[in-house]
């Protein structure tokens, strides 16, 4: 397998995928091993993580730079996600008791009804690349801690990363016989999905999602996907600073070049201030810097995926052959490295691809919009479900909008951002359970219920 750096389509590396074989081997390496892990105490695991991520701190030079070789994310960007991920470890480890550790219901003369959070098993976690880090630890931090070993398949785009992460894993306390990598691609998530764990966690893609989805279904064991989304953002029209709103949300729309899965994906102003926010926006854009993610300042860097520059491509052709105006960019960048122009659509309408579709790219589509019951017309318009943004001085207008759309997250004046004290999970196609929070230290756990006389 090639590790191609996507800012020059170098070959970073070439390493050994995992087989049939393999996989087998460190299944049954993991299945003993967990019989063991369960038996650490809830403290010790959290000991072990907490040295993770001290580790992952002290180190986070080197990681981000082998991040950002094979991503391509500006250089602190790669730092920002590893202190992101550190700072959901401490809150997952300092948790972790709280919601983990056996609960007394009823203590009465002779009866005792208790829960035990007993451990899955060994499960599998299938990987994507947008932020390896970040929706790494949302999956094997809590499983580890709640006594499950964990087959971790990294993204094919992000595998030196997952390595990393086993060796700083390892280097923590946690043993060979409970956290094990699979290296591949596709054909070795397929090797995956055709062995038995006892739970399958994925981050990935509607597409990839339902697959998986229905061919683990026939297991009889949790599957949780954590999918895409085509997230909007209203700006309501008292808004009392327009310039900042602006910037703000350009932000949530291009930070990481996009390829978030809360990315900001359409954009709807109310015609009141839409000249003034629209000019504000590309205003900002155009004051970011792109280039090479390993030079200080930039902003943008290449797109991870060479095959995504396509579909952005098609994405503003279509709308702009349906009436769409291009205000900024709106094409590859010639050259090595699959670069795109940041790009500002705008008198688009929800029927183009580019309103409708993922884009997970530098590419957005801003809409005017008569009042908050069109905006929240379109807002719903999608088969997505992740989050939905809402910019206004008034709360309450906001939250009477956000309840009205069927997402997983609302925000009220901010956009783009997950916290590891909130459920993160989503509805429709962007998929179902939770990560984060109570639900998801709790989503790696079986509740078994005692009921005891005497
Ligand atoms: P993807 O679906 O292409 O791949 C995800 C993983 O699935 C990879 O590890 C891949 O090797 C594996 N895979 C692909 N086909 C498979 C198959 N047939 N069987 C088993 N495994 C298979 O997604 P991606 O491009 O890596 O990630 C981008 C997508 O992930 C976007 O849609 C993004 O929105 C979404 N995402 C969602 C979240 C979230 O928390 N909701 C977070 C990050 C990314």
């Amino acid at each position: 397998m090639k590790i191609i750096n996507p800012a020059t389509e170098e070959i970073i590396k070439e390493i050994n995928e995992d087989d049939t074989a393999s996989v087998l081997t460190k299944y049954k390496l993991l299945t003993e091993g967990q019989k063991k892990w369960q038996t650490v105490s809830l403290g010790e695991r959290a000991n072990r993580l907490k040295n993770f991520s001290e580790s992952l701190q002290s180190t986070i030079e080197p990681l981000a730079a082998v991040l950002t070789a094979e991503v391509g994310k500006p250089l602190q960007q790669s730092r920002n996600e590893i202190n992101g991920a550190c700072a959901r470890v401490q809150w997952l480890t300092a948790h972790a008791e709280k919601y983990l550790a056996d609960e007394t219901m009823v203590l009465e003369k002779g009866l005792v009804e208790k829960i035990k959070y007993e451990p899955l098993g060994v499960i599998a976690n299938i990987s994507a690349w947008n932020y390896p880090y970040l929706v790494g630890v949302n999956v094997f931090v809590p499983a580890l801690l709640a006594g499950n070993a964990v087959m971790y398949k990294p993204s094919e785009y992000a595998t030196l990363t997952g390595l990393e992460i086993e060796r700083i894993l390892k280097k923590a306390g946690i043993p060979d016989e409970v956290f094990q990598v699979a290296v591949g691609g596709k054909e070795v998530g397929e090797i995956l999905l055709n062995t038995s764990f006892d739970g399958y966690f994925f981050t990935g893609s509607y597409k990839t999602g339902k697959y998986i989805y229905e061919k683990v279904a026939s297991k009889m064991v949790p599957c949780q996907c954590e999918l895409g989304g085509k997230d909007p953002l209203y700006v309501a029209d008292d808004i009392a600073d327009v310039k900042a709103v602006a910037a703000g949300t350009a932000d949530g729309a291009f930070y990481n070049n996009g390829q978030s899965c809360c990315a900001v994906e359409r954009i709807y102003v109310h015609q009141k201030i839409y000249d003034q926010y629209v000019e504000e926006f590309v205003k900002e854009l155009k004051s970011w810097k792109q280039g090479s993610p390993t030079e200080a300042g930039v902003y943008f860097g290449p797109l991870t995926r060479q095959d995504q520059g396509r579909v952005l491509q098609h994405q503003v052709e279509e709308a702009v052959r349906g009436g769409a105006k291009i205000l900024s960019g709106g094409k590859p960048i010639a050259g090595k490295g699959y670069y795109f122009e940041p790009t500002v659509l705008v008198n688009v309408n929800n029927q183009m691809a580019i309103m409708r579709d993922e884009s997970f790219g530098p590419v957005i589509g801003i809409m005017k919009v008569k009042d908050d019951d069109e905006a929240i017309r379109l807002m719903q318009d999608t088969e997505y479900g992740l989050t939905a943004s809402v910019y206004s001085s008034d709360q309450q207008r906001a939250e009477n909008i956000l309840q009205q759309i069927n997402s997983g997250t609302g925000y009220w004046n901010c956009c783009d951002r997950v916290s590891a004290a909130v459920p993160w999970s989503g509805r429709k196609h962007s998929g179902f359970g939770s990560t984060l929070s109570h639900a998801g230290l709790r989503a790696f756990a079986k509740p078994k219920a005692y009921h005891l006389r005497g």
